[in-house]
């Protein structure tokens, strides 16, 4: 129910025209199976045909008696225009549900595109695929077997109206009897709710495991581990399996143990009609029909709503992460930034990620045009430095400034736009070098590109492609050599004209060749940016014009041979 109420309070006006769509829809199926009995009446040529009958007593007050042929025309169109009006309502839910997909997914990655940093480092990225492909689909899908259950129920209304009119006993009865079925039913209902939750919990896993898994996917290979990986993959695709064939099993028995009560409610009821009451054959027939068509729409209430529970799990499971994203929202478009010209200062900054204190008191300056390398021991917080400086991280103490302004009242959408970023992991895209290089940035085109790249060093074995530019790198660049992954990954980070081009261990995972290679590179930059680099080998900080270590929290100066 409170998804329900949620999905209709986002949707009010799809919801309110869907549901008004039905209920003319089952308003004129409701007038035209009034006119079933006179037509019986008629057909049998029974006494008093239509004496008591609304439809043909408002016809006859029109002065029109009805004939065989007009009162079987009225039961032929009303059906044909119920139809049509059963199909708009039904195309308009189609659109609200690839509508609540669409709005759950740009809301997700929008809130995820603007979260703090520190929210990344806590979320497995399985866990947000996963949200976003599967969660998705099936949250908005619960929104269609919401709509099937109201049509459903407008539905059983309409006949039980009718069948009220016709009977108001075995109305009453089949009312009383389909209660009673559903209510002996629900402990299906609730087992397809449980079956749904472990789906969604498990699908969760198993996405981000299996992300996991393809991440290290050399590594288990090369170490013959695949199967090990398998092992766990497919004990929870099992479980899964589980948790589906435990949702057929409470769908199917709900739909296969409601027929024969169905059944065998109408042949109980036709036998009481049959001897204890003098019933005409007309409304004994039209009777039947319409029970028998109460307790199916009532049934098919119980199996929408069924269906509908069994997702809504994934619903609730996507719209959680949304929130949490959505709270971990970066503050990034505060103030403005001014150019940076002059210097970076980290003014007696401390920072500790819990309990762990990492930096303390540290005091760095990094005037603008020249080159500085960071060295140090793994764990020293050069990364953490780097963090701050772009301000993913917030200092816990002291402050970040450039230019002598605190960057806490920056807008770091505007200084990070001055800032390029290579890493030590050379991710690039499954796409042409071109978009690799502008990330699809509208304002950049080839010229930006191969200016990128020739001063990254890599235009000549670009140009040299098959298809230049156009080339595709492969599945993270596997078509290309490391080095010349990190070269197109300088280009990108260049190819905005940054004042400010970030190192974070780019050369590490290189051959001494490529390294000294992209040195070269470095050093022809050194005078038109400022360069940051951290590295722990010897190369990037011959070529600086500062090298500082930094060790226990603090920097000091120091000279490399
Ligand atoms: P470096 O770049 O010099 O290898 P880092 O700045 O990455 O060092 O990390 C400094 C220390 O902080 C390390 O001991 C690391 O384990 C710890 N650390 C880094 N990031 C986190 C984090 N998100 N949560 C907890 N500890 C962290």
């Amino acid at each position: 129910m409170r998804f329900l109420r949620h999905i209709v309070g986002a949707y009010p006006r799809q919801t309110l025209i869907t549901l008004l769509a039905l209920l003319v829809a089952g308003l004129v199926q409701g007038v035209s199976l009034s006119a079933l009995l006179p037509v019986l009446n008629l057909a049998l040529d029974e006494e008093g045909a239509g004496s008591d009958n609304l439809l043909v007593e408002s016809l006859q007050g029109l002065g029109i008696t009805p004939s065989l042929g007009m009162l079987l025309g009225l039961v032929v169109a009303g059906m044909s225009l119920k139809s049509l009006l059963v199909l708009f309502a039904n195309r308009k839910v189609g659109y609200t549900v690839a509508q609540i997909a669409t709005d759950l997914r740009l809301r997700l990655l929008r809130a995820l595109l603007e979260t703090r940093w520190d929210y990344y480092l806590t979320q497995p990225a399985g866990k947000l695929t996963n949200a976003m492909a599967t969660e998705a689909a099936r949250g908005s899908a619960a929104y269609l077997n919401a709509a099937r259950t109201a049509a459903a129920a407008i539905e059983a209304l309409v006949y039980v109206t009718v069948a009220l009119w016709v009977s108001w006993q075995a109305a009453l009865a089949a009312l009383a009897v389909a209660g009673s079925i559903s209510f002996a039913f629900g402990f299906l209902v609730r087992k397809s709710r449980k079956a749904g939750n472990r789906q969604t919990r498990l699908l969760n896993s198993l996405i981000s495991r299996m992300t996991d898994t393809l991440q290290s996917v050399k590594a288990f290979k090369s170490m013959g581990l695949a199967d090990r990986a398998n092992v766990v993959l497919e004990a929870e695709t099992g479980r899964l399996n589980k948790a589906l064939r435990k949702e057929v099993i409470s769908t199917e028995a709900l739909n296969a143990l409601y027929e024969p009560a169905i059944v065998a409610f109408v042949a109980g009821g036709l036998y009481v009609a049959v001897t204890f009451f003098a019933i005409p054959l007309a409304n004994l027939l039209v009777l039947v029909v319409l029970l028998v068509r109460v307790m199916a729409s009532l049934s098919k209430v119980q199996r929408n709503y069924q269906r509908m529970v069994a997702q809504e799990s994934a619903f609730w499971s996507l719209y959680q992460t949304i929130e949490a994203a959505e709270q971990a929202h970066e503050q990034a478009e505060s103030g403005d930034c001014p150019v940076f010209e002059h210097e970076i200062r980290l003014d007696r900054v401390d920072l500790a990620y819990g309990a762990k204190s990492v930096l303390q008191g540290l005091e760095l300056e990094l005037p603008a045009g020249t080159f500085t390398t960071l060295i140090g021991h793994s764990g020293s917080g050069k990364t953490t430095v780097v963090d701050l400086i772009t301000g993913l991280l917030k200092p816990d103490r002291g402050q970040v400034l450039v230019d002598g302004r605190p960057l806490a009242e920056c807008s770091l959408l505007q200084w990070r736009a001055q800032i390029g970023y290579v890493p030590q992991d050379t991710l690039l895209l499954h796409d042409s070098v071109l978009h690799n290089v502008t990330l699809g940035d509208p304002a950049l085109g080839p010229g930006d590109a191969e200016r990128a790249l020739r001063a990254a060093g890599a235009w000549d074995f670009v140009s040299a492609l098959p298809q230049g530019l156009e080339t595709l790198v492969g599945e993270r660049g596997g078509r290309l050599s490391g080095g010349q992954r990190q070269r197109l990954c300088i280009a990108r980070a260049l190819v905005r004209r940054p004042r400010l081009l970030i190192l974070d261990e780019a050369t590490s995972a290189l051959d001494p060749t490529s390294e000294a290679e992209i040195c070269d590179t470095l050093g022809g930059l050194r005078g038109q940016i400022s360069i940051l680099a951290i590295s722990h080998q010897r190369g990037l900080a011959r070529i600086a014009d500062r090298v500082f270590r930094l060790e226990n929290g603090q920097l000091s100066t120091t000279t490399v041979d």
